[in-house]
């Protein structure tokens, strides 16, 4: 069972195109909406957004 790829990003709007190999897919995007999370429908691959972020260091 392969863990599920979550990526963090800081806008609603994201494309996805699954990476380089087999889980590859057709370049998509992405809207949120409401939401601040969605799982692209090819690869399984989740976005979650960043909310109330604190940036590290300098
Ligand atoms: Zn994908």
């Amino acid at each position: 069972m392969k863990p599920i790829e979550v990526t963090r990003v800081d806008t609603k709007e994201v494309s996805c195109d699954g990476g380089s190999g087999a889980s590859g897919h057709p370049r998509i995007f992405l809207n949120m909406g409401d939401n601040t999370e969605i799982e692209c429908p090819y690869c399984g691959r989740q976005f979650k957004l960043l909310i109330g972020a604190t940036p590290v260091g300098g």
